[in-house]
């Protein structure tokens, strides 16, 4: 099947991490628990935050929400993250973005506890990320590389990535550049984009504008994973989600390809729980292998 059910495969890397997480309760006693923080009332984010939080409870991960109103100060946003950071029963926190714009994010990145940061996005994270020495990978640029190395070897293959944002771009070079792939990773000011993307193995689009990749920016056989979540209005005015790859015209062409939803998206949810359990284990310096 060329389309990579990744909705399948993340429910069935979430049933293994609910077995494990049986044992490790009995075990170790230990009982790993998520802290989402969730500012002010964007719709795309709630429904995220739902998301998670429904697939932490099957997997039997303690998930709990701080909902602020989108005028919360960013002292009091710090104050917060600082009360988790020393709160013992909590082992991951993650700070819903985007934040309104009063607020640095980077300032609200750096205040959580590497120890405790699930989304993989402090400093001192992504440079070790950086260095082929992760200890907490971001969630998205996990699940593509877990898409990735389901169907496909990564060592030698030639990948272009698009876009080049902190959170997917970026460490998914870094990380898949530590499996020995050859990265090209483009952006909005590259010039000649679509032969940029021609003689490369495998495409991953992570952009944020509905359909951009076409069917002749792609080398037939190619792999294509489309990272893009985009909420557009049909002709009927009914709002419909679209990821950035032009799909059923590239479909024919490819060897693989995600679908948007269905695609990245479980896997970013089943990454952050993984990463969730991982940091709840090395908390209590266990040697106990998840993966
Ligand atoms: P972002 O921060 O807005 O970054 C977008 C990147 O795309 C930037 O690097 C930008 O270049 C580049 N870009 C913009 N226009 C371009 C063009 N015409 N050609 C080439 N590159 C272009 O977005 P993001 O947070 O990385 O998210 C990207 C998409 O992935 C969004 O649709 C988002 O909703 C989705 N997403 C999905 C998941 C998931 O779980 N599936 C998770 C996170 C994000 P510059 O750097 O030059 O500005």
């Amino acid at each position: 099947m060329k389309i990579i059910d990744g909705k399948n495969i993340a429910s069935k890397l979430n049933a293994d991490l609910k077995k494990h997480l049986v044992t490790i309760k009995k075990k170790f006693k230990i009982n790993p628990c998520l802290i989402v923080i969730l500012v002010g009332e964007i719709k795309a984010s709630k429904i995220y935050v739902r998301n998670k939080e429904i697939i932490a409870r099957e997997i039997g991960i303690e998930s709990k929400v701080i909902k602020t109103s989108a005028d919360i100060s960013e002292k009091e946003l710090l104050t917060i993250i600082n009360e988790c950071n020393h709160d013992d029963n909590i082992d991951g926190i993650l700070v819903q973005l985007p934040l309104p714009q009063h607020i640095n994010a980077d300032n609200i990145i750096k205040a959580i506890n590497p120890q405790k940061d699930v989304d993989g996005f402090h400093p001192e994270n992504i440079g070790l990320l950086a260095l082929g020495r992760p200890k907490v990978i971001p969630c998205t640029p996990y699940g593509c590389y877990k898409l990735l190395n389901s169907i496909t070897s990564l060592e030698g293959k030639n990948i272009i990535i698009l876009g080049r944002s902190s959170i997917v771009g970026k460490p998914l070079s870094y990380l898949l550049t530590s499996k020995n792939s050859t990265i090209t990773l483009a952006h909005s000011k590259s010039e000649k984009i679509n032969s940029l993307c021609a003689d490369k193995d495998i495409v991953i689009a992570a952009i944020g504008i509905p359909n951009i990749v076409k069917k002749d920016w792609i080398k037939p056989g190619a792999i294509v994973i489309d990272v893009g979540i985009n909420s557009v209005k049909d002709d009927t005015g009914k709002t419909k989600i679209l990821g950035d790859v032009d799909f059923q015209n590239i479909l024919p062409i490819v060897s693989f390809i995600t679908p948007v939803p269905g695609g990245v998206g479980p896997m970013t949810i089943h990454c952050l729980l993984e990463n969730t359990i991982s940091l709840a284990i090395s908390k209590k310096n266990i040697d106990y292998k998840l993966i």
